[in-house]
Formats: structure tokens, sequence, C-alpha cells
């Protein structure tokens, strides 16, 4: 705490013990049962995080071509590498295809065409799985929902066997397997049981026209508590991976690959923040901190909660808005949040913020960055 105060504010403290925590709990559970993870980088890129993440052994899921260069240089191995997104530029494909990653997770047939021809002029043969849009539903927020018809990811089951067909006439194409990823922040088991039984009649369909994928990727998407962060400091792993290998039927030489993101890095990180400012309102009672929705989009983007505590005061409770300096009135962490009796200076911490904050900083308003820092062996440091 003392160490916290002498840094500026805000910044993000990175818990490196409960990182690893959260990434063995996973390691385990997943080979339990032979599984393949790869980490959505988007969810954080920070140097260190990622330190930890390539040493566990894990691979990695790029959303951009800048991700892909991110992971190789991070030493992540390029085989274990695939890049997803609806809007690969050229440019990216090429980078990609130069670096070797193992397998490009392709959106749409005009991608697959594209991918052929870039992929002939370096002689090379592009691994594809086919993205498929499962129409499931996820029970989460609906700015996180990938997987309806409505929304823009993937192709949908009933063009599989038209692409089956086409890449057979690419020959700088070689049809891998198939990939799913039906949204994010999801707690109910029931919408990976419904993709389970989606992808197993899909599956199914493949080997009919003639295709068995090599591979099944159910993609990311298992949630956090945000409410309780301290008595669930990890997602359940347990518990999803039973769940899936409860209800998907893979033969024994598929793979089953997944892509976690938030279950892996969210609550290792906090966002400290200084109180500026109690205002008294009319009918409400705001704190006014130095982090605003620069440093933690999520409650301005999908009105996200986050559990925030008072490192310096045990006063008594009483309700307030927090709120961040930003001009904008979305810029709010929470409303009506019961927090000690708080002062000017008083340090805070906003809970699980390993994922989807600094990946989403930005410089609107003109914000700098400050350093983050880093516990490591119950010790905070900053490098
Ligand atoms: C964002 C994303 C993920 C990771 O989602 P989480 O909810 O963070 O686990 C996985 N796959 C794809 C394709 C994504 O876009």
């Amino acid at each position: 705490m003392d160490k916290l105060k002498a840094y500026d504010t805000p910044f993000y403290l990175y818990d490196l013990d409960l990182l690893n925590a959260s990434l063995s709990a996973c390691k385990t559970q997943a080979d339990r049962f032979g599984y393949h993870v790869h980490y959505a980088m988007k969810a954080n890129t920070n140097d260190m995080v990622l330190r930890e993440i390539v040493k566990a052994g894990f691979g990695a899921d790029c959303v951009s071509g800048n991700e892909v260069k991110k992971a190789f240089q991070s030493g992540f191995d390029p085989k274990a590498i695939v890049f997803a997104g609806v809007g690969k530029s050229d440019k990216e494909i090429t980078d990609a295809l130069e670096i070797g990653i193992g397998r490009f997770n392709v959106e749409s047939v005009q991608e697959l065409e594209v991918l052929n021809e870039l992929a002939a002029k370096y002689n090379a043969i592009a691994e594809v799985n086919i993205r498929i849009n499962p129409n499931v539903k996820s029970y989460t927020h609906a700015n996180i929902t990938t997987g309806l018809n409505e929304n823009k990811f993937g192709v949908s089951a009933e063009d599989i066997q038209e692409i089956i067909q086409l890449t057979e006439n690419l020959k700088h194409i070689k049809l891998g397997g198939l990939h799913f990823h039906i949204g994010s922040q999801i707690t109910r088991m029931e919408a990976f049981k419904n993709l389970c039984l989606r992808v197993n009649e899909i599956n199914e369909n493949c080997k009919q026209y003639g295709w068995k994928p090599d591979v099944l990727n159910l993609g990311g998407g298992l949630g956090i508590d945000y409410v309780n962060p301290k008595d669930n400091p990890h997602a359940d792993f347990q518990l999803y991976f039973e769940t899936i290998n409860g209800l998907l039927e893979a033969d024994q030489d598929q793979e089953i690959h997944f892509e976690l993101g938030r279950s892996l890095v969210g609550q290792c990180g906090q966002l400290i923040t200084k109180v500026l400012y109690e205002k008294l309102g009319k009918t409400k009672d705001f704190l006014i901190v130095d982090a605003g929705m620069t440093e933690l989009m999520r409650p301005a983007l999908y009105q996200a909660q986050h559990f925030i505590e008072n490192l310096s005061s045990e006063a008594a409770e009483q309700n307030y808005d927090v709120v961040g300096p930003i001009c904008e009135s979305t810029d709010c962490f929470g409303k009506e949040m019961p927090l000690p009796k708080s002062k000017r200076g008083d340090l805070l911490a906003i809970y699980s913020a390993g994922a989807y904050g600094e990946s989403m900083a930005n410089a609107y308003n003109l914000r700098a960055q400050n350093p983050s820092a880093y516990i490591i062996n119950g010790k905070v440091v900053r490098p």
C-alpha cells in the first residue's frame, strides 16, 4: 500500500502470482482432456503479462496483424499462432504468411480467395479453419455477442459444402478445421452446451460432405466474476472443460482448441486510481477519480460493473457515483456504489481490470498513460 502511494496514478497493477495461478489452473484442466489453449491477445498485450503466458506454454489467438507480430516477437511458437478477424487487410495477411503462422481463421468466401492469391505470391500453403457463425445464443451483453446470424462474424453453416468444393480449386489453401466463437463474458454453461451440440451437428455434416476437420476450435468467451473477484480469483476452468468434454463428440484424431482471453488475465489486473474530489451533489454524491474511460472503457462500452475498494479508508459506508475526469457522461465506473466515506487523496482499486483494460486504453482528451506496477512473489515492483 505504501509502495502504491509512491506511484503516479492512475496505473494498472498486475498480480503476476495470481496470473500464474490462473494459467496453471487452466492448463491443468485443459491437459486432462488433451485440449489446446490459445491466449486471446486482445485481452491484454502487456509485455510482463505476455511473458508469463508464453512461459506457461499457451498458443496465441490474434485479431490483427500487429497482434500477430506482437505474439511472434513475444516468443509464441509461430505454429501456435492463429489469426482471426472479419477484415484482414492484404498487408496483415502477407505479414502473417511471412511469419508462417499456424492457422488463419477465415471469415468469408472472398477472404479465402484473397488468401489463396496472396499465399500463391509467397509460394506458401495457408492452413485455414473456417469460422462458422453457429447462430447460438451466448446470454451475455448484446455488444459482446458474436455468434448470431445478425452478427458480422463467420460464415453460415449452410455454406460449408460450397466452401469445401471451392477450396479444392484453391491450390494455396489447406482446409484444416472449423472455428467458432460465440461471444464474451459468458457465465451460463448453457451457452457452451448449445455450442457443443451445434458443433457436433456441423462436424457430422462436414464428414458427410467428405471432409473431416482436423481441428475443432471452440473459441473463447468464458466469463469471470466481476461482482466477487476476491472470492473467485480465477474462472471455473474445471466446470468449463468438463461441460464441453461431456457433450462434444469429436474423433480421437480431431484436436480441440480454445481461445481464452478474459478468463486467463481478467482477475490479475487492478486499476489503481486516486480520489481527486468528493463532490456532494443535490441528489447524489460523487467521487471524482483520476482514472477514466481512457484507462478502463468497459463500463462506458458495455455498462460493465467492476468491484471497487477504497484502500485508504475504513470509515462507515455511503453511496457514491464513482466518475472519471473525461468529458463524457458515460465516464462513470459505477452508480450508487457503497464505499467507505472517502476523501481527496484516497487510493481506490478497481478490480478485474486485467482484461480489456490496458488493451483498450486510449489517449482521448490527450491523456497519457503511467507505467504499470506488478506483484511478483508477493512484492510490489515497478521495473
Ligand atoms: C475476443 C476473442 C476471443 C477471446 O474472448 P474472451 O471472452 O476474452 O475469452 C477468442 N476468439 C476470438 C475470435 C475473439 O475475437
